[in-house]
């Protein structure tokens, strides 16, 4: 009989997690959608960006960092992308109790720390409220993680309004999965009633993809190139590393 050593919870028998040190440690969760990403990207691009990202991270780690990788949870709060055949989104409702569940888990099997690795925009501010709501009602800490990269070379007007099957997530798709990527679209941006008005600024609005992009992407895949998207891959693995091992350890002053 081997030993396990598998990071990867879903490898792993009942007894070897509960036999798992757990302090320091953390479980992670990646979480993405299936949504609508243009006329070029798959459904799948923020799932498979989610899952690649996270198992690259774990194989970064230092070999004495704590951290247990669950299976992706592939389906998000895609509702800004409704309108578009093949979009799949969960309610708010559902995703806040679906989260829970598998926090309540995780928190019964002994684990004391929870970070979600996101890659979708529209599950952020869901995901900030429930590291709250967990925090106080189960006592784990709770993390959100997503990767950064430099994309300080893109031009002013992909920065701010690339937002979705743009730039860099149409290179990243082009650098794993090059058979799934259809021909690059022309660049798209918001056209905006007011010259002032963007998408962070006050009052916010809860707008709809299909308010301004018919074909559902923001920014411009036509500059997207496989070699920017395995840097840019390769930087958002690395930070995301980093925040699993600062997680790990983390504790708080009165806990
Ligand atoms: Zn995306």
């Amino acid at each position: 009989m081997s030993v396990i050593t598998s990071r990867r919870w879903a490898d792993l028998s009942w007894q070897a997690i509960r036999d798992l040190p757990k302090e320091p440690g953390v479980v992670v969760l990646p979480i993405g959608a299936i949504e609508q990403h243009g006329p070029h990207l798959p459904v799948w691009t923020d799932a498979l960006l989610a899952e690649r990202l996270s198992a690259r991270a774990f194989e970064l780690l230092a070999p004495d960092t704590q951290a247990l990788l669950l299976p992706t949870l592939s389906y998000g709060k895609s509702n800004e992308h409704t309108g578009y055949p093949g979009t799949i989104a969960l309610s708010a409702a559902t995703l806040m109790a679906l989260l829970r569940d598998i926090a309540v888990a995780v928190s019964r099997s002994g684990f004391t720390r929870l970070l979600f690795i996101n890659t979708h925009g529209g599950n952020k501010a869901l995901l900030e409220m429930m590291c709250r709501d967990l925090r106080a009602e189960l006592g784990l800490l709770c993390f959100l993680a997503s990767g950064s990269a430099d994309t300080s070379m893109l031009p002013a007007l992909e920065k701010r309004f690339g937002i979705h099957a743009n730039t860099a997530e149409t290179s990243m798709l082009l650098h794993l999965t090059p058979e799934l990527v259809g021909p690059l679209p022309a660049a798209h941006y918001p056209d905006f009633s007011s010259p002032t008005f963007n998408l962070t600024t006050q009052p916010q609005v809860g707008w709809l993809t299909r308010d301004w992009s018919p074909d559902g992407h923001f920014g411009d895949p036509s500059a997207a190139t496989p070699e920017a998207g395995a840097t840019w891959f390769g930087e958002m693995a690395a930070s995301l590393a980093a925040q699993i091992a600062e997680a790990s350890s983390f504790s708080v002053a009165h806990g």
